[in-house]
């Protein structure tokens, strides 16, 4: 194992064997199917019995890592199956790095926002220290976040960010990564990367041992429900990762579904709703720049939009009204009067277009009353 790699991770986990369940014992004597064997070594029933389920034995414990999805998403992502760890969504991967590699009440990560707050609703749910540099126009404080990386274990990049959308140089990225490179581990959450005409950063985890690239299928793959994600990282990182996981995260039918949609047809489908998406996408913040109420516009690579208005609360207030929810991002760090709008289908967001137009010329003729 790598010198530095080890070194960050808590000493506990370096030597642990995780739970061997049947399942991962019977893989590691070349057992898979469950057909030609008399299986009695998990307490499992021995039928399916009446399940209308498409999911082969569902009365058996799935692998801890389910060959299909493994297979099919090292596929779609060309990465060898020795790179990639399948979670229930990439929230779950996300602890699962800081359980990794932060002692409680002793490590920290640094996060920069505004950024995802699931980093540290999960850090100060172990017990991490959670370290702000916070970002400068969607820009990265490169300087700020290497005079930390001495205090921190693990740094979270979300490139493109959410809540901003917007994708973060490389050269940034890079320099993080070079100025880390025996103190701590970079993650970068790519949760929304399909909808970028950038390059994953993934191709770089042959030169960066220290670097987790995490994906989901809940955003581009229209999957939310599924909850499934993958960690994308050097071998060793996953081995570690593997001891924290839960024994069977990945649920059987979770996997089949899931295998179904990354490939075939169901892959040309996911382009194109990225490329509706993308579309919709442009017309929204075009439409966002030539509003006089709408002061700030941000550049996204993303499925949403963030923008900053004075009349912030009328129109959120004015929408939930009407029964169309849009997100306020006010309270976070450098985001003030800022809203976020997904990206749903064309009709949704001609209604919620006409719906803000509506409220802000009520608001401005209630104003105007005023002022005669
Ligand atoms: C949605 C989102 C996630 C979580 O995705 P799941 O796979 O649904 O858990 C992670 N990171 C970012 C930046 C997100 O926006």
């Amino acid at each position: 194992m790598t010198g530095s790699i080890k070194k960050l991770a808590r000493k506990e986990l370096i030597d642990m064997v995780p739970y061997q369940s049947a399942r991962r014992l019977q893989k590691a004597d070349g057992e898979s199917s469950f057909s030609n064997k008399i299986w009695l070594n998990a307490n499992e029933a021995s039928g399916t019995g009446d399940y209308q389920l498409s999911a082969d034995c569902i009365n058996r414990y799935p692998d801890f890592q389910p060959n299909n999805l493994l297979n099919a998403y090292s596929e779609y992502c060309q990465l060898p199956v020795e790179n990639l760890l399948a979670t229930r969504g990439a929230d779950e991967g996300i602890e699962l790095i800081i359980r990794t590699f932060c002692t409680a009440y002793q490590d920290s990560i640094l996060i920069c926002p505004p950024t995802y707050g699931m980093y540290a609703i999960s850090a100060e749910n172990h017990g991490a220290g959670v370290v702000s540099v916070p970002q400068t126009s969607c820009q990265l404080d490169v300087e700020a976040i290497v005079n930390k990386l001495d205090q921190v274990n693990i740094v979270f990049l979300c490139s493109p960010g959410n809540p901003t959308g917007n994708l973060l140089p490389k050269s940034q990225i890079k320099a993080v990564l070079d100025a880390a490179k025996e103190k701590a581990i970079v993650v970068v959450d790519e949760a929304y990367i399909e909808f970028s005409a950038q390059d994953s950063i993934q191709t770089w985890l042959g030169d960066y041992p220290n670097l987790v690239v995490l994906r989901t299928l809940s955003k581009a793959f229209a999957l939310a429900g599924l909850r499934c994600g993958f960690t994308l990282a050097s071998p060793e990182i996953i081995t570690l990762l593997s001891k924290v996981i839960a024994p069977y995260p990945i649920s059987a039918p979770v996997a089949e579904l899931a295998s179904q949609f990354l490939t075939g047809t169901n892959l040309q489908l996911m382009k194109e709703r990225v490329q509706q998406s993308n579309s919709l996408r442009k017309d929204l913040s075009q439409w966002l720049v030539s509003q006089d109420w709408c002061s700030e516009v941000f550049a996204s690579d993303a499925n949403f939009v963030l923008f900053r208005t004075q009349y912030r609360s009328v129109i959120f207030d004015g929408l939930k009204a009407q029964g169309i929810l849009i997100r306020d991002q006010s309270k976070q760090k450098q985001l003030d009067n800022c809203l976020r709008i997904s990206i749903g289908s064309e009709q949704e967001l001609n209604t919620v277009k006409q719906a803000i137009n509506q409220i802000i010329d009520q608001t401005v003729a209630v104003q105007t009353a005023q002022e005669v």
